[in-house]
């Protein structure tokens, strides 16, 4: 069935559906499968940064994703019991000049959907849901996949298969990595509130993120504005796996009550009706993640803590560096993988430490939060956004 240019990839993730576009436009053939019967809208805000915004540009799909995101003007970190700003690191405009691309925030089904768009728009893609890629073998001439569907069976061949199959990948497992992912005893609780709703302070265009004690909180428009996404994260010993458990507006009231939570933030978490929950978790970065002409893609190699808003763009990047290594090594798709995961491997690691270190600072208590409070007051906002520079100065070279 598959051309003899076809690269295989599991998952129609953020990060499998890019990768599908990256690697079309240099001319290969993709096929994509996804477990899922349907993509449906799940999930809630996504932060597109520049690192990440720059590369969906390219691929053309600037125009298209304006309709939709909230160029935040700033972000704002507050005290939660005093509501008192610690600091405001400028975005907006000033991210756009530093970094040259925009910073911003967008429904992850609004992001979904204009990949998908755009993958089903293309001739060289053909995606295929409701079929769970199960297996692989390689041999010299490329990669077989055994897939499963709830009717049948089936087998597809390709140069290479990208296995973008997400936090519980069972991909990474048939690659050799049999650790499970690992538990970070917390919860967070996601919702999306009427903008209108809410006081117009509370529906400015920023990223808000307020610093309570064991517990933290983070807001900012959606959907052009018409809708605040909210993130509550708490200690929990919950640990299901999913991304949309049923959650009690009650229960996560219940977890930031006054006085250590201030009147402002109680009012946003008490907007919303509907909540979801997800149990994070992570794994420590890995010394190597393919084999042969199959690798790792996006959360199924390197899942981080939510704590540096880098899942997605992290996917976005690894796409957009495979599909450069795969047109540079066009008939040698094995030497492509291991390029790109030299290429990848420092940077994601890094970025998996970071996410777990700010979970540490977000969440001080006492002395902790005291010397957080400190240093956040005294380094100012340029310079907090410079510590990101790292990060979000990123280009895919
Ligand atoms: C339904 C859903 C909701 C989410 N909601 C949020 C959210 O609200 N906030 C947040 O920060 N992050 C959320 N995430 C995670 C976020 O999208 C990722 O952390 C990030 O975008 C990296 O994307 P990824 O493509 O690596 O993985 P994902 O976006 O997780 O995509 C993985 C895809 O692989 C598919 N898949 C899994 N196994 C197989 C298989 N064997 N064969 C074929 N397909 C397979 C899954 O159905 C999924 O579509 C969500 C993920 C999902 C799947």
């Amino acid at each position: 069935m598959a051309s003899s240019r076809t690269v295989i990839i599991a998952g129609a993730g953020i990060g499998g559906l890019t990768a599908a576009l990256a690697i079309a436009r240099h001319g290969f053939g993709v096929t994509v499968f996804d477990q899922a019967s349907r993509l449906e809208e799940i999930g809630a805000g996504i932060q597109l940064s520049p690192n990440a915004s720059r590369i969906l540009i390219a691929l053309g799909l600037g125009k298209q994703l304006r309709r939709h995101v909230v160029a935040p003007q700033e972000l704002r970190v507050m005290n939660a019991r005093t509501a008192r700003v610690l600091a405001r690191a400028p975005l907006g405009a000033v991210a756009e000049k530093r970094y040259g691309a925009p910073y911003w925030v967008i429904h992850r089904g609004d992001l979904q959907a204009v990949l998908l768009d755009a993958v089903r728009a293309h001739p060289d893609i053909a995606l295929h849901l409701g079929i769970r890629v199960e297996d692989f073998a390689f041999d010299e001439d490329g990669v077989t996949i055994a897939a499963r569907s709830p009717q049948r069976r089936l087998e597809e061949r390709g140069v290479a298969l990208i296995a973008a199959d997400g936090l519980w990948s069972n991909l990474r497992q048939r690659l050799g990595h049999r650790r499970e992912p690992r538990f970070a005893r917390r919860t967070a609780w996601r919702a999306l509130a009427p903008a209108d709703a809410l006081m117009p302070e509370l529906r400015a265009p920023a990223v808000n993120l307020w610093f309570g004690t064991r517990a933290h909180l983070v807001h900012y428009p959606v959907r052009s504005g018409s809708l605040i996404n909210v993130v509550a994260i708490v200690g929990d010993d919950w640990r299901e796996p999913g991304w949309s458990a049923a959650g009690e507006r009650a229960e996560i009231l219940a977890r930031y009550r006054a006085p250590m939570w201030s009147a402002v933030p109680r009012a946003i978490l008490a907007a919303p009706e509907h909540w979801q929950k997800w149990a994070l978790y992570d794994r420590a970065p890995l010394a190597q993640w393919g084999k042969g002409p199959a690798t790792l893609l996006g959360d199924a190699a390197h899942p981080m803590l939510p704590y540096l808003a880098q899942g997605a763009a992290m996917a976005i990047e690894d796409a957009a560096v495979l599909a450069q290594r795969l047109a540079d090594a066009r008939d040698h798709p094995a030497a492509a993988m291991r390029r790109y995961e030299q290429h990848r491997r420092a940077r994601t690691a890094r970025a998996q430490r970071a996410a777990r270190r700010n979970g540490m600072v977000y969440q001080l208590g006492g002395a902790g939060a005291f010397l957080r409070t400190l240093a956040l007051t005294a380094i100012g906002g340029e310079r907090l956004l410079a510590r990101y520079d790292w990060l979000y100065g990123w280009t895919p070279g």
